[in-house]
């Protein structure tokens, strides 16, 4: 346990320097790219180490796994982030139990979400899950369906739409990285244009949620406001 505490201590540690540097690099104001632990796969006792070591922000993407650790995590005071498929049929666990969604990617999903957050909480934090590349077997929403969905959720009470998520193809390519990130970046740029022209009154999107272990450095040179890391914090997960 002691073990397991100074470990992920120390690798919490490392990667809030990999940010602040690579922040400092692309010439960006400082701290304005968060850490979001991914701990998918990874035990309470994992979670509750990297929480003694200040980390607050904690992503999951399977349902059922998540609400098991939120329940025995509810001493602590954590925010919660769903960065999973979803179907329509788990909104409501969603919409009850998480901070933030990343991975809204159709007006269903959307409006589900809306309709079933708890009148209790505040509106819930929704990220637009984008599918750069064009990928047949990926989530999200085409680059040229992003506007008329972002007006769709805007008009939502009880969601906060804060910004775009994307989950590119692994490149070699330092690059190659960038220019795909920075393709995201340009996407909320106009869309942001876009509704300031048409709704002056609706708050711009602040939120890029992009980068992952192997590719953070390339995503916050592109403008990451929120990488996702799971491997560098709590180590490789077994194959599902
Ligand atoms: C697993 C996962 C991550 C973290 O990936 P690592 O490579 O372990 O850092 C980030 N985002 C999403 C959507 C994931 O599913």
């Amino acid at each position: 346990m002691t073990d397991l505490n100074t470990d992920i201590a120390l690798r919490l540690e490392k990667i809030r320097g990999e940010i602040h540097d690579a922040v400092a690099k692309a010439g960006r104001t400082p701290d304005s790219t968060e850490l979001v632990a991914v701990s998918k796969q990874k035990p309470v006792a994992a979670i509750r180490s990297a929480a003694a070591a200040g980390q607050v922000d904690f992503a999951e993407n399977y349902l059922q796994e998540a609400l098991e650790k939120i329940q025995q995590l509810s001493d602590l005071a954590l925010c919660w982030h769903f960065i999973g498929p979803i179907q329509s049929n788990k909104t409501r666990l969603i919409a009850e139990n998480f901070d933030w969604v990343h991975t809204v990617d159709r007006v269903r999903i959307a409006q589900r979400l809306n309709d079933q957050r708890p009148s209790q909480r505040p509106p819930v934090n929704i990220c637009i899950q984008v599918n750069l590349q064009h990928e047949q077997t990926k989530s999200g929403i085409e680059p040229d369906q992003v506007t008329p969905l972002v007006e769709q959720v805007m008009a939502m009470p009880r969601l906060r739409l804060r910004g775009l998520m994307a989950i590119p193809r692994p490149a070699e390519d330092f690059a190659e990285q960038v220019a795909v990130f920075r393709r995201l970046t340009t996407l909320r740029d106009t869309v942001n244009r876009f509704v300031l022209e048409t709704q002056p009154d609706m708050p711009a999107m602040d939120v890029l949620s992009m980068g992952m272990t192997n590719d953070m450095q390339a995503a916050i040179q592109a403008g990451s406001t929120h990488v996702r890391i799971g491997t560098a914090i709590f180590g490789e997960r077994s194959n599902k």
